[in-house]
């Protein structure tokens, strides 16, 4: 049998033959397979990988303005970690006083869709220290409770409309590249291997993967202290008898607090209880439990695997694994424990795993935390968030996690952190994006995401219609495209 390494290897003299031709690109650059092997089966202005919340905003906002966009996602749906992975609700949209809705264009589309469809609680409904924000109150005022299922149908539709082509089941393999400038991508899908030539492509894959094969510089997780956050399998339950649940949990809120990073929040005092019979070994001490639109409807937050690398096939698989394993766990819990859970039934897990932190791709500029908790608002701003930095795992330890409010009322994050170095025609959307860990722990949530990633496809129907490129673009070209989409800017 092949192994990787003689793979690369023999495809590398392969390519020797043929070194006219664009190639596809290995991680280190070096060339591996000739495209000539490979049907041409798209070609597009635009090709975003990743159909996560910040790829389908980025493909929605470049046909709106006029590209020809090929959307493409290894799962059957849109939406990523909002559908797949079950996570929910959406984090805050407002500022730091929760006055006023500051992440709005295509994110508060589609949460007024999702609404009139009775698939979302709207966020000026919703405050902190509820039910609904697992009776979190610090950083969490008017989320947005959502359906998964609605919110898949919700932007089929729009992208249906705005006329991108969304591709399901096939996955990024490979750029092709000419010289540093990325022209496309070989794609795995049901037919087989095929190419999708685009003049730009964004990388919305969370993991970074398009640009990292691309050959652009990454970091995985925090350097500094080689940790990544711990990733999360979720998991939603029905059948709650929601009014004992809560009148379980109301007379405890006095109790929540935090110690050396670790929470002691929802059904903590049940957790107790479950540690003291010897059925309870997780990380936890609590129960992040956030009610969802459904009135017997609860999502549940809490299993937590430490050291798992999303690029890594074989220490993702085992993590899926353990993450069922404590699902298995937690609803033994709620079966036994949780007055109003007794007879609660397990709705489904994600079918990908909640990562919370990979790569970070590297721009000219790093976005550092120091810059949210200040509250810069940069000279080449695409977004306004209040998200707070809520960074699991950093203080080490299985439960403890950083969190850091910020001083002012809002913060940006700039244009130049879409641009990944030493790449041509490429830009990043979402959670990979140029940012240090405890920066990027606060913009991944999925408000700013999807805020990020319709600025990434504006920049790009800017850059296909004035023939700059994502870093020629200019911000006095932007900014009013942005506004023309309805962001918010201040
Ligand atoms: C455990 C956990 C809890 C969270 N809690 C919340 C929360 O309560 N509220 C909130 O707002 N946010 C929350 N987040 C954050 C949020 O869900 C993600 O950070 C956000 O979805 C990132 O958006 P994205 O578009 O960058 O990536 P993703 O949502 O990860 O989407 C990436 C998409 O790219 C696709 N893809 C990846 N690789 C390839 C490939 N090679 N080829 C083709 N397609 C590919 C994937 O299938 C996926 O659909 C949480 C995240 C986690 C992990």
């Amino acid at each position: 049998m092949m192994n990787r390494r003689d793979f690369l290897g023999k495809a590398g003299i392969a390519a020797a033959g043929v070194a006219a031709m664009p190639v596809l690109a290995s991680c280190s650059g070096e060339p591996r397979l000739p495209l000539g092997d490979i049907k041409e089966s798209y070609s597009a202005d635009l090709l975003v990988v990743g159909g996560g919340p910040s790829g389908v905003c980025a493909a929605i906002a470049a046909a709106r303005k006029g590209a020809k966009v090929l959307l493409v996602d290894s799962g059957n749906c849109l939406g990523g970690m909002g559908t797949k992975g079950l996570v929910g609700p959406f984090m805050t949209c407002y500022d730091a006083e929760g006055e006023n809705m500051i992440i709005r264009g295509l994110f508060e589309e589609v949460v007024d869709r999702l609404v009139a469809e009775g698939g979302a609680i709207h966020p000026s409904k919703i405050r902190q220290g509820t039910e609904f924000t697992a009776w979190i109150s610090e950083g969490h005022d008017h989320c947005t409770p959502f359906d998964p299922e609605i919110l898949k149908k919700v932007y089929d539709r729009m992208c249906a409309e705005a006329g991108v082509k969304v591709l399901f089941n096939s996955s990024f393999v490979a750029p092709i590249m000419k010289g540093r400038k990325i022209q496309g991508a070989v794609l795995l899908t049901p037919s087989g291997l095929e190419a999708a030539r685009a003049r730009l492509v964004i990388d919305a894959t969370g993991n970074g993967t398009v640009a990292h094969s691309a050959g652009a510089p990454c970091v995985f997780g925090d350097p500094e202290s080689g940790r990544v956050q711990p990733a999360s399998l979720f998991f939603r339950i029905n059948n709650v008898d929601t009014y004992r649940l809560i009148a379980d949990v109301v007379p405890h809120l006095p109790e929540f607090r935090r110690v050396n990073g670790v929470s002691y929040r929802c059904l903590h005092w049940r957790g107790a209880e479950a540690e003291a019979a010897g059925e309870w070994d997780l990380a936890r001490k609590s129960v992040n439990i956030w009610r969802s639109v459904e009135k017997d409807q609860w999502v549940v937050n809490c299993t937590r695997i430490h050291g798992v690398d999303a690029t890594d096939c074989e220490n993702l698989s085992a993590a899926e694994v353990e993450g069922r394993r404590q699902v298995e766990e937690l609803m033994h819990f709620f079966h036994k424990y949780v007055p109003g859970c007794e007879v609660a039934t397990l709705m489904g897990t994600g079918s990908v795993m909640g990562i919370r932190e990979s790569r970070h791709v590297l721009g000219d500029f790093v976005l550092p935390v120091s810059d949210l908790i200040d509250g810069v608002i940069p000279d080449d701003n695409i977004v306004l968030s209040a998200n707070s930095i809520d960074v699991h795992g950093a203080m080490g330890g299985p439960a403890g996690g950083l969190y850091m409010p910020i001083k002012k009322s809002m913060y940006g994050v700039p244009y130049r952190c879409l641009i990944p170095k030493d790449v041509e025609g490429l830009l990043l959307a979402g959670r990979c994006i140029s940012a240090d860990s405890p920066a990027a722990g606060a913009i991944r949530v999925m408000p700013p995401a999807m805020a990020i990633g319709q600025a990434a496809g504006i920049a790009a129907a800017l850059c296909l219609s004035t023939g700059a490129t994502p870093s020629t673009l200019s911000y006095s070209d932007l900014r009013p495209a942005l506004l023309e989409q309805k962001v918010f800017l201040g």
